[in-house]
């Protein structure tokens, strides 16, 4: 399955557009560096902008628009290509396949994500979740020969969480690189990279998105979506494109009812047995784990909203549509109050760590900011 949400053409490509026009210069000139780090918060279009350079790469019948290269989107390279968009997919099913081979076999296999010949995609692996010498010397193995299919070989590593080895092989191939292969590096902190991997690459930084054009892209990805919905998931997902897309806005919906009736329950002493209602449907597993994250997760973003209430910095409220309410909470939430919640839903944070009883420890959360 392709996922169409996040493979788009140079046009759809939004913000950064400097940064884009740029490189599709480099690429017209013949002149894109070997190793490019893209460096960006979580959602700022990294990867989806690694992979329609590596489509403006290898496409067969490259189109021009504003007179820079772009990519047709139907050849066969650009298809192939366009299935790595969906990289949560292909990573699960290269995790699954590994996971059904022998235990020896399970030993040696680094995963990869690989729907085109010319262009290897390598994710931190599993369970350590970091890049490991192995799949570096994939890359080692296959990055002199000459494109099969393609005009560029193209490596995209999707993080910066290196090992130690690993890291040092990269090197090695960064100070030899051949003329037809490009290596994209991926990161949220370029610190996280050795300074002489970062000195043999040209660094571009993704800025987030404005509020505005997150929420003119959002009414074409969910027109379904209220102006007012539209609005509140730009704020909630800090100028990162990728992650308003995929929002989860009713999932978000739940948990913040949820957190309101906690905050709301805290606040007036009230009778509880609404809360616990709520917070006995946190239960074990996995499941009731993520929703659980998303439960804290919702409540921080509602106790800096008192914050900033508190502090006169309305401006900077993130969940606008419920400004009335979060007022009113705030007629009796001062700064002290606020400052102790935050602390004991760091203290429910590090619980859950330690595999405390969910509904036990949001009870226990509630009930202790009334004292
Ligand atoms: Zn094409």
């Amino acid at each position: 399955m392709v996922n169409f949400f996040l493979c788009m053409p140079f046009s759809d490509f939004h913000g950064n557009s400097e940064i884009v026009h740029r490189l599709r210069e480099m690429i017209s000139r013949d002149h894109l560096p070997h190793a490019v780090v893209l460096a960006g918060g979580r959602g700022a279009g990294k990867y989806t902008l690694a992979l329609v350079l590596s489509q403006a790469l290898n496409c067969l019948n490259p189109p021009k628009t504003d007179g820079l290269p772009d990519f047709c989107g139907t050849c066969a390279n650009c298809t192939r290509i366009a299935q790595s968009c969906d990289l949560d997919a292909r990573f699960a099913e290269a995790v699954e396949a590994r996971e059904n081979l022998r235990e020896t076999d399970k030993k040696e296999t680094r995963i990869f994500v690989q729907t085109h010949p010319d262009v290897l995609v390598i994710p931190p692996d599993p369970p350590q979740m970091m890049i490991k010498v192995d799949q570096v010397r994939r890359v080692i193995g296959t990055i002199y020969y000459r494109p099969a299919e393609g005009r560029e070989k193209v490596y995209i590593f999707t993080d910066s969480a290196f090992m130690k080895e690993a890291a040092n092989s990269l090197l090695k191939v960064l100070e030899e690189p051949p003329d037809f292969a490009t290596i994209f590096l991926l990161t949220e902190n370029p610190g996280e990279l050795l300074p002489t991997i970062r000195s043999r690459s040209m660094t571009f930084t993704l800025a987030a998105l404005a509020g505005e054009e997150i929420e003119g892209d959002l009414a074409k990805h969910h027109p379904d979506w209220k102006p007012a919905q539209r609005a509140l998931v730009a704020r909630l997902c800090d100028g990162a494109v990728g992650r308003a897309r995929s929002f989860d806005l009713e999932a978000y919906t739940v948990a913040r009812q949820h957190a309101l009736v906690i905050l709301n329950s805290a606040l007036r002493n009230a009778d509880h047995s609404e809360l616990f209602k709520i917070t006995e449907s946190y239960r074990p597993g996995a499941e009731g784990r993520e929703k659980t994250e998303r439960l804290i997760h919702t409540l921080y973003s509602l106790l800096r909203d008192l914050m900033f209430i508190d502090s006169g910095a309305t401006e900077l409220i993130r969940n606008t549509d419920i400004i009335s309410d979060l007022k009113r909470m705030a007629e009796s939430a001062n700064f002290e109050w606020i400052t102790a919640a935050s602390d004991r839903l760091a203290e429910v944070e590090r619980g859950m760590r330690r595999n405390l009883l969910r509904s036990l420890s949001l009870d226990a959360f509630a009930v202790a900011l009334e004292e």
